[in-house]
């Protein structure tokens, strides 16, 4: 792909596809050897900025880096650290619209590696099933922790869920704010992109409203 492409992919924070593209194999190393390996070439990524690697305080850097990157920043690409999603039956009948807002959304832009933070507000109206609230919030930063594109997170959220909960009844809203738009490029600082997704009764104009009226009284 030629340069100017490539700046105007990340620029536009364009995305191809709603699964996040990976490649066969992605798991056939264990988190260990991915650890070993991402130290090695980040090592020599900053011994190429001119880094001095033997200093004391930069010396574990490649390794903290390694460590952040396979366990904490992306441990949401490996399907064996999704959480459990147990699901109950709908017992008391609860079918009006629940929402839970304010889910802290830590992810990482997939165009430039620069955190994207806000926050997930989602709501879904229970046919048999309803899931325990955490999870939700579990669900959110399962996705988040992947190099993302903030449509693509809404996307894949809303499609779990509606499958998790067996409805359509499903509504995702995000309010984030990207490093890479506020720190570099445009570096505006004050701007933040919403992304909405829904399906089922969330088509309805009056069923959206109800919704966003509800978010309407906290802080995005
Ligand atoms: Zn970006």
């Amino acid at each position: 792909m030629d340069k100017e492409k490539i700046e105007i992919i990340g620029d536009n924070h364009i995305g191809f596809s709603v699964d996040t593209p990976m490649i066969p194999g992605a798991f056939d190393k264990t988190d260990d050897q991915k650890i070993a390996a991402i130290q090695h070439h980040f090592g020599k990524i900053m011994e190429e900025l001119g880094l001095d690697l033997t200093d004391d305080s930069l010396s574990g850097t490649p390794y903290r880096f390694a460590k952040m990157y396979v366990k904490e920043l992306f441990y949401g690409l490996n399907p064996a650290n999704k959480p459990k999603l147990s699901v109950f039956e709908n017992k008391y009948g609860y079918s009006k619209l629940l929402v839970e807002q304010n889910i802290t959304i830590d992810s990482s832009c997939e165009h430039h590696f620069l955190p994207i933070t806000g926050h997930a507000h989602i709501g879904y109206v229970p046919k048999d099933k309803v899931i325990g609230l955490s999870k939700i919030n579990r669900l959110v930063d399962y996705y988040a922790h992947r190099p993302q594109v903030q449509e693509r997170l809404s996307m894949q959220l809303l499609k779990d869920l509606q499958s998790i909960l067996d409805t359509e009844d499903v509504i995702v809203m995000i309010a984030a704010k990207h490093l890479c738009v506020s720190s570099r490029g445009i570096k505006d600082k004050d701007s933040f992109t919403t992304t909405l997704e829904y399906g089922g009764c969330f088509k309805e104009d009056r069923k959206r409203e109800e919704f966003l009226g509800i978010l309407q009284h906290v802080a995005l």
